[in-house]
Protein backbone atom coordinates (compact mmCIF):
# COMPACT_ATOMS: atom_id res chain seq x y z
CA UNK A 1 0.00 0.00 0.00
CA UNK A 2 1.38 3.34 -1.01
CA UNK A 3 -0.05 6.75 0.40
CA UNK A 4 -0.66 9.91 -1.48
CA UNK A 5 -1.47 13.28 -0.33
CA UNK A 6 -4.76 15.04 -0.23
CA UNK A 7 -2.83 17.84 -2.33
CA UNK A 8 -1.29 16.08 -4.68
CA UNK A 9 2.37 17.56 -4.74
CA UNK A 10 4.34 14.44 -2.62
CA UNK A 11 6.13 12.21 -3.61
CA UNK A 12 4.50 8.45 -2.81
CA UNK A 13 5.41 7.20 1.17
CA UNK A 14 4.74 3.71 2.95
CA UNK A 15 3.14 3.19 5.87
CA UNK A 16 6.39 3.64 7.80
CA UNK A 17 6.92 7.25 6.64
CA UNK A 18 3.83 8.64 6.63
CA UNK A 19 4.07 7.32 10.66
CA UNK A 20 6.74 9.56 11.54
CA UNK A 21 6.05 12.47 9.05
CA UNK A 22 3.11 14.28 9.98
CA UNK A 23 1.95 16.55 6.99
CA UNK A 24 2.90 15.68 3.66
CA UNK A 25 5.47 17.89 2.42
CA UNK A 26 2.54 19.97 0.41
CA UNK A 27 0.35 20.57 3.46
CA UNK A 28 -1.60 17.98 2.59
CA UNK A 29 -2.87 14.73 4.58
CA UNK A 30 -1.49 11.09 3.35
CA UNK A 31 -4.47 8.99 2.37
CA UNK A 32 -3.96 5.42 1.01
CA UNK A 33 -3.82 5.14 -2.97
CA UNK A 34 -6.78 2.96 -2.74
CA UNK A 35 -9.33 1.46 -0.34
CA UNK A 36 -8.89 -2.27 0.26
CA UNK A 37 -12.28 -4.31 -0.81
CA UNK A 38 -13.33 -6.73 2.01
CA UNK A 39 -15.19 -9.44 -0.08
CA UNK A 40 -18.96 -10.93 1.78
CA UNK A 41 -16.83 -14.04 2.56
CA UNK A 42 -13.74 -12.39 4.18
CA UNK A 43 -16.75 -10.66 6.89
CA UNK A 44 -17.95 -13.90 7.42
CA UNK A 45 -14.53 -14.99 8.24
CA UNK A 46 -14.02 -11.77 10.80
CA UNK A 47 -16.93 -12.38 12.59
CA UNK A 48 -15.30 -14.83 14.66
CA UNK A 49 -11.92 -12.91 15.17
CA UNK A 50 -11.21 -10.99 18.06
CA UNK A 51 -10.12 -7.66 18.44
CA UNK A 52 -6.55 -7.85 17.85
CA UNK A 53 -6.91 -10.74 15.12
CA UNK A 54 -9.26 -8.33 13.70
CA UNK A 55 -6.81 -5.47 14.02
CA UNK A 56 -4.20 -7.71 12.46
CA UNK A 57 -6.34 -8.44 9.18
CA UNK A 58 -7.11 -4.82 8.40
CA UNK A 59 -3.62 -3.21 9.40
CA UNK A 60 -1.86 -5.62 7.32
CA UNK A 61 -4.36 -4.41 4.30
CA UNK A 62 -2.76 -0.76 4.94
CA UNK A 63 1.09 -1.86 5.77
CA UNK A 64 3.39 -3.29 3.69
CA UNK A 65 6.44 -2.25 5.11
CA UNK A 66 6.43 -4.05 8.75
CA UNK A 67 6.86 -7.97 8.29
CA UNK A 68 3.41 -10.00 9.08
CA UNK A 69 5.03 -11.71 12.25
CA UNK A 70 5.81 -7.95 13.83
CA UNK A 71 2.56 -6.87 13.02
CA UNK A 72 0.70 -9.29 14.99
CA UNK A 73 3.07 -9.01 17.50
CA UNK A 74 2.80 -5.47 17.71
CA UNK A 75 -1.08 -5.39 17.78
CA UNK A 76 -1.27 -8.18 20.70
CA UNK A 77 1.11 -6.34 22.79
CA UNK A 78 -1.26 -3.44 22.53
CA UNK A 79 -4.82 -5.16 22.30
CA UNK A 80 -5.00 -6.24 25.99
CA UNK A 81 -7.36 -7.10 28.71
CA UNK A 82 -4.98 -5.82 30.79
CA UNK A 83 -4.94 -2.79 29.27
CA UNK A 84 -8.18 -2.33 28.14
CA UNK A 85 -10.18 -3.89 31.00
CA UNK A 86 -12.00 -6.89 28.82
CA UNK A 87 -10.73 -8.88 26.14
CA UNK A 88 -13.67 -7.50 24.35
CA UNK A 89 -11.28 -4.47 24.45
CA UNK A 90 -14.13 -2.63 23.21
CA UNK A 91 -17.42 -3.74 24.82
CA UNK A 92 -20.60 -2.54 23.17
CA UNK A 93 -24.00 -1.99 25.26
CA UNK A 94 -27.91 -1.68 24.49
CA UNK A 95 -29.93 1.55 25.74
CA UNK A 96 -33.53 0.52 26.60
CA UNK A 97 -34.80 2.83 23.51
CA UNK A 98 -32.43 -0.09 21.71
CA UNK A 99 -29.78 2.61 21.15
CA UNK A 100 -26.35 0.86 21.30
CA UNK A 101 -22.94 2.42 22.72
CA UNK A 102 -19.56 1.27 21.88
CA UNK A 103 -17.60 1.52 24.99
CA UNK A 104 -14.48 2.66 23.87
CA UNK A 105 -13.11 4.59 26.94
CA UNK A 106 -11.61 1.01 29.20
CA UNK A 107 -7.97 2.11 28.12
CA UNK A 108 -5.85 4.05 30.63
CA UNK A 109 -6.65 7.59 30.28
CA UNK A 110 -10.51 6.31 30.06
CA UNK A 111 -10.82 7.91 26.93
CA UNK A 112 -11.07 6.52 22.74
CA UNK A 113 -8.49 8.09 22.15
CA UNK A 114 -6.15 5.57 23.95
CA UNK A 115 -7.17 2.71 21.32
CA UNK A 116 -5.30 4.39 18.73
CA UNK A 117 -2.39 5.51 20.70
CA UNK A 118 -1.66 3.08 22.86
CA UNK A 119 -1.00 1.27 19.01
CA UNK A 120 1.33 4.49 18.26
CA UNK A 121 3.44 3.98 21.39
CA UNK A 122 4.09 0.35 20.70
CA UNK A 123 4.78 0.95 16.47
CA UNK A 124 6.66 4.23 17.01
CA UNK A 125 8.99 1.86 19.06
CA UNK A 126 9.57 -0.67 17.21
CA UNK A 127 10.25 1.95 13.56
CA UNK A 128 12.24 3.56 15.79
CA UNK A 129 14.88 0.68 17.02
CA UNK A 130 14.52 -0.60 13.56
CA UNK A 131 16.13 2.44 11.96
CA UNK A 132 18.30 3.21 15.90
CA UNK A 133 16.73 6.88 15.68
CA UNK A 134 14.60 8.78 18.44
CA UNK A 135 11.89 10.85 18.45
CA UNK A 136 10.79 13.89 20.65
CA UNK A 137 6.89 14.34 20.17
CA UNK A 138 6.03 17.76 21.26
CA UNK A 139 2.26 18.52 21.34
CA UNK A 140 -0.57 21.20 22.63
CA UNK A 141 -3.66 19.84 24.41
CA UNK A 142 -6.93 20.54 25.91
CA UNK A 143 -6.60 17.28 28.28
CA UNK A 144 -7.47 13.78 26.71
CA UNK A 145 -4.78 13.78 23.61
CA UNK A 146 -1.87 14.89 25.92
CA UNK A 147 -2.85 12.44 28.02
CA UNK A 148 -3.48 9.83 26.24
CA UNK A 149 -0.19 10.31 24.12
CA UNK A 150 2.16 10.06 27.70
CA UNK A 151 0.26 6.92 29.20
CA UNK A 152 1.18 5.70 24.99
CA UNK A 153 4.75 6.94 25.32
CA UNK A 154 5.84 6.44 28.86
CA UNK A 155 9.00 4.53 29.10
CA UNK A 156 8.99 3.95 25.97
CA UNK A 157 12.43 3.44 24.53
CA UNK A 158 13.60 6.21 22.04
CA UNK A 159 10.73 8.83 22.35
CA UNK A 160 10.52 11.29 25.03
CA UNK A 161 7.31 13.58 25.14
CA UNK A 162 6.73 17.27 25.59
CA UNK A 163 3.39 18.17 25.86
CA UNK A 164 1.90 22.03 26.39
CA UNK A 165 -1.05 22.45 28.20
CA UNK A 166 -2.75 25.64 29.30
CA UNK A 167 -1.65 26.51 33.29
CA UNK A 168 -4.83 25.57 35.31
CA UNK A 169 -7.84 25.54 32.41
CA UNK A 170 -7.94 21.28 32.44
CA UNK A 171 -10.24 19.80 35.08
CA UNK A 172 -8.23 18.90 38.17
CA UNK A 173 -8.65 15.29 37.66
CA UNK A 174 -7.32 15.93 34.13
CA UNK A 175 -3.99 17.68 35.06
CA UNK A 176 -3.63 14.94 38.25
CA UNK A 177 -3.53 12.37 35.56
CA UNK A 178 -0.91 14.03 33.62
CA UNK A 179 0.99 15.70 35.89
CA UNK A 180 1.59 12.54 38.23
CA UNK A 181 3.72 10.87 35.68
CA UNK A 182 7.24 10.45 37.40
CA UNK A 183 8.38 9.14 33.76
CA UNK A 184 11.86 10.46 33.13
CA UNK A 185 10.50 10.56 29.40
CA UNK A 186 7.50 12.36 29.87
CA UNK A 187 7.87 16.38 30.00
CA UNK A 188 4.87 18.51 31.64
CA UNK A 189 4.66 22.18 30.19
CA UNK A 190 1.91 24.18 31.41
CA UNK A 191 1.72 27.34 29.47
CA UNK A 192 0.47 30.08 31.03
CA UNK A 193 -2.07 30.87 28.35
CA UNK A 194 -4.88 29.34 26.66
CA UNK A 195 -4.95 25.61 24.77
CA UNK A 196 -4.88 27.88 21.31
CA UNK A 197 -1.69 29.61 22.90
CA UNK A 198 0.01 26.60 23.49
CA UNK A 199 -0.45 25.29 19.90
CA UNK A 200 0.86 28.36 18.68
CA UNK A 201 4.06 27.92 20.72
CA UNK A 202 4.25 24.09 18.96
CA UNK A 203 3.36 25.37 15.53
CA UNK A 204 6.23 28.36 15.43
CA UNK A 205 8.67 25.69 16.62
CA UNK A 206 7.68 23.20 13.63
CA UNK A 207 8.20 25.75 11.95
CA UNK A 208 11.78 26.34 12.47
CA UNK A 209 13.02 23.57 10.36
CA UNK A 210 16.22 22.84 11.51
CA UNK A 211 15.73 23.28 15.01
CA UNK A 212 12.61 20.38 14.40
CA UNK A 213 15.35 18.50 12.16
CA UNK A 214 18.42 18.97 14.79
CA UNK A 215 16.09 18.08 18.13
CA UNK A 216 14.33 15.01 15.83
CA UNK A 217 10.70 16.66 16.68
CA UNK A 218 7.50 14.61 16.07
CA UNK A 219 3.75 14.75 16.36
CA UNK A 220 0.98 12.24 17.59
CA UNK A 221 -1.72 15.01 16.71
CA UNK A 222 -4.51 13.49 14.70
CA UNK A 223 -3.96 14.17 11.48
CA UNK A 224 -1.60 11.35 12.18
CA UNK A 225 -2.94 8.53 9.68
CA UNK A 226 -1.55 5.58 12.03
CA UNK A 227 -4.45 6.64 14.71
CA UNK A 228 -7.13 6.69 11.92
CA UNK A 229 -6.13 3.21 11.05
CA UNK A 230 -6.19 1.92 14.17
CA UNK A 231 -9.99 3.69 14.81
CA UNK A 232 -10.90 1.84 11.91
CA UNK A 233 -10.99 -1.38 13.97
CA UNK A 234 -13.37 -0.97 16.17
CA UNK A 235 -16.19 0.19 13.19
CA UNK A 236 -15.73 -3.76 12.16
CA UNK A 237 -15.70 -5.23 15.63
CA UNK A 238 -19.00 -3.25 16.60
CA UNK A 239 -20.44 -4.03 12.79
CA UNK A 240 -20.33 -7.88 13.93
CA UNK A 241 -21.32 -7.36 17.43
CA UNK A 242 -24.79 -6.00 16.30
CA UNK A 243 -25.96 -8.53 13.36
CA UNK A 244 -25.18 -11.58 12.38
CA UNK A 245 -25.02 -11.57 8.82
CA UNK A 246 -23.53 -8.39 5.81
CA UNK A 247 -26.84 -7.93 4.22
CA UNK A 248 -27.78 -6.10 7.69
CA UNK A 249 -26.76 -2.39 7.55
CA UNK A 250 -25.79 -0.31 10.93
CA UNK A 251 -25.14 3.11 11.19
CA UNK A 252 -22.93 5.57 13.66
CA UNK A 253 -23.33 8.80 15.31
CA UNK A 254 -19.92 9.88 16.77
CA UNK A 255 -19.00 12.98 18.81
CA UNK A 256 -16.74 15.07 16.56
CA UNK A 257 -13.98 17.65 17.22
CA UNK A 258 -11.41 17.07 14.96
CA UNK A 259 -13.38 14.43 12.42
CA UNK A 260 -10.44 11.99 12.86
CA UNK A 261 -12.86 8.98 14.72
CA UNK A 262 -15.52 9.39 12.29
CA UNK A 263 -13.03 9.70 9.20
CA UNK A 264 -11.78 5.68 10.29
CA UNK A 265 -15.99 5.57 9.93
CA UNK A 266 -15.65 6.54 6.20
CA UNK A 267 -12.78 4.79 5.84
CA UNK A 268 -14.50 1.24 6.78
CA UNK A 269 -17.55 2.54 5.07
CA UNK A 270 -15.22 3.01 1.98
CA UNK A 271 -13.92 -0.67 2.01
CA UNK A 272 -17.16 -2.17 1.85
CA UNK A 273 -18.16 -2.35 5.89
CA UNK A 274 -22.53 -2.45 5.93
CA UNK A 275 -22.61 0.84 7.33
CA UNK A 276 -25.80 2.94 6.65
CA UNK A 277 -25.50 6.70 8.10
CA UNK A 278 -22.39 8.33 9.73
CA UNK A 279 -23.85 10.71 11.85
CA UNK A 280 -21.26 13.40 13.05
CA UNK A 281 -22.28 14.97 16.10
CA UNK A 282 -21.24 18.71 17.20
CA UNK A 283 -21.80 20.99 19.99
CA UNK A 284 -22.30 24.80 19.84
CA UNK A 285 -18.87 24.75 18.10
CA UNK A 286 -20.74 23.64 14.64
CA UNK A 287 -18.43 24.30 12.01
CA UNK A 288 -18.98 20.50 11.08
CA UNK A 289 -22.94 20.48 11.18
CA UNK A 290 -23.23 23.71 9.23
CA UNK A 291 -21.08 21.79 6.29
CA UNK A 292 -22.95 18.91 6.75
CA UNK A 293 -26.17 20.74 6.24
CA UNK A 294 -25.47 23.32 4.19
CA UNK A 295 -22.20 22.47 1.83
CA UNK A 296 -20.69 25.25 3.25
CA UNK A 297 -17.15 24.50 5.24
CA UNK A 298 -16.68 27.94 7.28
CA UNK A 299 -13.72 27.33 9.88
CA UNK A 300 -14.15 29.64 12.81
CA UNK A 301 -11.56 32.12 14.20
CA UNK A 302 -10.19 30.41 17.48
CA UNK A 303 -12.02 33.72 19.20
CA UNK A 304 -15.28 32.21 18.07
CA UNK A 305 -14.70 28.91 19.85
CA UNK A 306 -16.84 29.06 22.48
CA UNK A 307 -15.73 27.13 25.72
CA UNK A 308 -18.22 24.05 25.96
CA UNK A 309 -19.10 21.22 29.04
CA UNK A 310 -17.81 18.86 26.12
CA UNK A 311 -14.39 20.42 25.52
CA UNK A 312 -12.50 17.96 23.73
CA UNK A 313 -15.43 18.55 20.82
CA UNK A 314 -14.52 22.85 21.43
CA UNK A 315 -12.85 23.29 17.97
CA UNK A 316 -12.45 26.27 15.36
CA UNK A 317 -11.34 23.64 12.26
CA UNK A 318 -11.47 20.14 11.45
CA UNK A 319 -8.40 18.96 10.57
CA UNK A 320 -9.43 15.31 9.58
CA UNK A 321 -12.16 17.09 7.20
CA UNK A 322 -9.88 17.32 4.52
CA UNK A 323 -9.66 13.21 4.07
CA UNK A 324 -13.18 12.98 3.37
CA UNK A 325 -13.39 16.08 0.97
CA UNK A 326 -10.46 14.29 -0.98
CA UNK A 327 -13.27 11.53 -1.59
CA UNK A 328 -15.79 14.04 -1.87
CA UNK A 329 -14.37 16.02 -4.81
CA UNK A 330 -13.13 12.18 -6.41
CA UNK A 331 -9.35 12.83 -5.59
CA UNK A 332 -9.24 15.77 -7.77
CA UNK A 333 -6.26 17.23 -6.52
CA UNK A 334 -5.84 20.72 -8.49
CA UNK A 335 -9.51 21.19 -6.59
CA UNK A 336 -8.30 20.32 -3.66
CA UNK A 337 -5.46 22.88 -3.81
CA UNK A 338 -7.76 25.66 -4.46
CA UNK A 339 -10.15 24.85 -1.69
CA UNK A 340 -7.64 25.05 0.92
CA UNK A 341 -6.02 27.80 -0.46
CA UNK A 342 -8.92 29.59 0.38
CA UNK A 343 -9.11 28.06 3.85
CA UNK A 344 -5.66 29.15 4.21
CA UNK A 345 -6.93 33.24 3.24
CA UNK A 346 -9.19 32.74 6.23
CA UNK A 347 -12.37 32.62 3.76
CA UNK A 348 -13.50 28.65 3.48
CA UNK A 349 -15.62 27.41 0.62
CA UNK A 350 -18.91 25.93 -0.97
CA UNK A 351 -19.37 22.60 -1.88
CA UNK A 352 -23.39 22.81 -2.15
CA UNK A 353 -23.07 20.79 -5.22
CA UNK A 354 -22.03 17.95 -3.32
CA UNK A 355 -24.57 17.66 -0.74
CA UNK A 356 -26.66 14.76 -2.21
CA UNK A 357 -23.27 13.03 -3.03
CA UNK A 358 -22.44 13.46 0.86
CA UNK A 359 -25.77 11.89 2.19
CA UNK A 360 -26.35 9.45 -0.22
CA UNK A 361 -22.97 8.25 -1.73
CA UNK A 362 -20.89 8.52 1.39
CA UNK A 363 -24.03 8.37 3.94
CA UNK A 364 -23.30 11.29 5.72
CA UNK A 365 -25.65 13.53 7.64
CA UNK A 366 -24.98 15.92 11.21
CA UNK A 367 -26.77 17.38 14.19
CA UNK A 368 -25.28 19.51 16.89
CA UNK A 369 -26.76 19.67 20.63
CA UNK A 370 -26.49 22.59 23.36
CA UNK A 371 -25.50 22.02 27.04
CA UNK A 372 -28.61 21.88 28.16
CA UNK A 373 -29.58 19.49 26.25
CA UNK A 374 -26.53 17.43 26.72
CA UNK A 375 -27.46 17.54 30.59
CA UNK A 376 -31.15 16.39 29.78
CA UNK A 377 -29.87 13.85 28.29
CA UNK A 378 -27.32 12.51 31.16
CA UNK A 379 -30.13 12.44 33.46
CA UNK A 380 -32.22 10.64 31.39
CA UNK A 381 -30.30 7.94 30.60
CA UNK A 382 -29.13 7.73 34.30
CA UNK A 383 -32.83 7.93 35.03
CA UNK A 384 -33.76 5.25 32.39
CA UNK A 385 -30.50 3.21 32.71
CA UNK A 386 -28.93 3.81 35.54
CA UNK A 387 -26.22 4.27 33.55
CA UNK A 388 -24.01 7.24 33.60
CA UNK A 389 -22.72 8.66 30.21
CA UNK A 390 -20.13 11.82 30.16
CA UNK A 391 -20.64 14.92 28.15
CA UNK A 392 -19.08 14.01 24.97
CA UNK A 393 -20.92 10.77 24.85
CA UNK A 394 -23.90 12.52 25.28
CA UNK A 395 -23.55 14.49 22.62
CA UNK A 396 -23.64 11.44 20.60
CA UNK A 397 -26.45 9.93 22.07
CA UNK A 398 -28.47 13.28 21.96
CA UNK A 399 -28.32 13.56 17.92
CA UNK A 400 -28.64 9.93 17.48
CA UNK A 401 -31.86 9.65 19.18
CA UNK A 402 -33.05 13.00 17.16
CA UNK A 403 -32.25 11.66 14.01
CA UNK A 404 -32.59 8.20 14.51
CA UNK A 405 -35.05 6.33 12.10
CA UNK A 406 -37.93 3.43 12.12
CA UNK A 407 -35.61 0.48 12.07
CA UNK A 408 -32.17 1.63 11.69
CA UNK A 409 -29.65 -0.10 13.68
CA UNK A 410 -27.76 3.01 15.42
CA UNK A 411 -24.22 2.69 17.41
CA UNK A 412 -23.32 5.83 19.18
CA UNK A 413 -19.43 5.71 20.19
CA UNK A 414 -18.83 6.22 23.57
CA UNK A 415 -15.54 8.85 23.32
CA UNK A 416 -14.74 9.18 27.06
CA UNK A 417 -15.55 7.72 30.72
CA UNK A 418 -17.45 10.01 32.95
CA UNK A 419 -14.91 10.50 35.56
CA UNK A 420 -12.76 12.77 33.59
CA UNK A 421 -15.74 15.91 33.68
CA UNK A 422 -17.16 15.08 37.40
CA UNK A 423 -18.20 18.95 37.39
CA UNK A 424 -20.63 18.36 34.44
CA UNK A 425 -22.07 15.22 35.61
CA UNK A 426 -23.28 16.72 39.11
CA UNK A 427 -24.40 19.76 37.54
CA UNK A 428 -26.63 17.35 35.97
CA UNK A 429 -27.13 14.54 38.50
CA UNK A 430 -26.57 16.70 41.56
CA UNK A 431 -24.16 18.27 43.71
CA UNK A 432 -23.33 15.43 46.14
CA UNK A 433 -23.70 12.74 43.11
CA UNK A 434 -20.57 9.92 43.22
CA UNK A 435 -19.25 10.16 39.76
CA UNK A 436 -18.03 6.65 39.43
CA UNK A 437 -14.34 6.30 38.70
CA UNK A 438 -12.45 2.81 38.13
CA UNK A 439 -10.25 2.46 41.95
CA UNK A 440 -7.08 2.96 40.10
CA UNK A 441 -7.89 6.46 40.22
CA UNK A 442 -9.04 6.80 43.52
CA UNK A 443 -7.22 10.18 45.08
CA UNK A 444 -4.99 10.92 42.06
CA UNK A 445 -5.42 14.23 42.90
CA UNK A 446 -3.48 13.91 45.94
CA UNK A 447 -0.38 12.21 44.19
CA UNK A 448 3.46 14.48 43.81
CA UNK A 449 2.43 16.32 40.47
CA UNK A 450 5.87 16.66 37.82
CA UNK A 451 4.74 20.08 35.99
CA UNK A 452 7.02 23.05 34.72
CA UNK A 453 5.14 26.33 34.35
CA UNK A 454 6.28 28.28 31.57
CA UNK A 455 5.52 31.89 30.43
CA UNK A 456 3.49 31.85 26.37
CA UNK A 457 6.41 32.26 24.95
CA UNK A 458 7.73 29.77 21.93
CA UNK A 459 11.31 31.20 22.92
CA UNK A 460 11.05 30.18 26.37
CA UNK A 461 9.68 26.33 25.71
CA UNK A 462 12.17 26.06 23.00
CA UNK A 463 15.13 26.91 25.45
CA UNK A 464 13.77 24.23 28.08
CA UNK A 465 13.36 21.74 24.79
CA UNK A 466 17.14 22.35 24.43
CA UNK A 467 18.12 22.51 27.46
CA UNK A 468 16.89 18.49 28.10
CA UNK A 469 17.37 17.31 24.58
CA UNK A 470 21.12 18.17 24.77
CA UNK A 471 21.49 15.93 27.58
CA UNK A 472 20.19 13.44 25.64
CA UNK A 473 21.91 14.18 22.71
CA UNK A 474 25.38 14.70 24.28
C1 LIG B 1 -10.90 13.80 20.95
C2 LIG B 1 -12.28 13.65 21.49
C3 LIG B 1 -13.43 13.83 20.68
C4 LIG B 1 -13.35 14.25 19.23
O1 LIG B 1 -12.77 13.28 18.40
P1 LIG B 1 -12.27 13.64 16.93
O2 LIG B 1 -11.54 12.45 16.45
O3 LIG B 1 -11.37 14.85 17.08
O4 LIG B 1 -13.48 13.96 16.11
C5 LIG B 1 -14.68 13.62 21.27
N1 LIG B 1 -14.80 13.27 22.57
C6 LIG B 1 -13.72 13.08 23.36
C7 LIG B 1 -13.94 12.71 24.79
C8 LIG B 1 -12.43 13.27 22.87
O5 LIG B 1 -11.36 13.09 23.67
Amino acid sequence: MKYISTRGQSPQMSFCEVLLSGLATDGGLSMPKEYPQISAATLDAWRRLDYPSLAFEIMRLFIDDIPEEDLRFLVNKTYTAEVFGSAEITPLRTLKDGLHVLGLSNGPTLAFKDIAMQFLGNVFEYVLSKQSQTLNILGATSGDTGSAAEYAMRGKYGISVFMLSPHNKMSAFQRAQMYSLQDENIFNIAVEGMFDDCQDIVKNIQSDLAFKEKYRIGTVNSINWARILAQVVYYFKAYFAVSDHNEQRVSFCVPSGNFGDICAGHVARMMGLPIGRLVVATNENDVLDEFFQSGQYRPRAAREVAVTSSPSMDIAKASNLERFVFDLVERDTVQMRALWAEVAAGRGFDLQTKKIAMQQQFGFTSGRSTHGQRIDTIRAVYAEDHEVIDPHTAAGVYVARQLSQAGETMICLETALPAKFEETIREALGADFAVPRPSRWDNIEQAAQRVQVMPNNADAVKMYLRENLDKIID
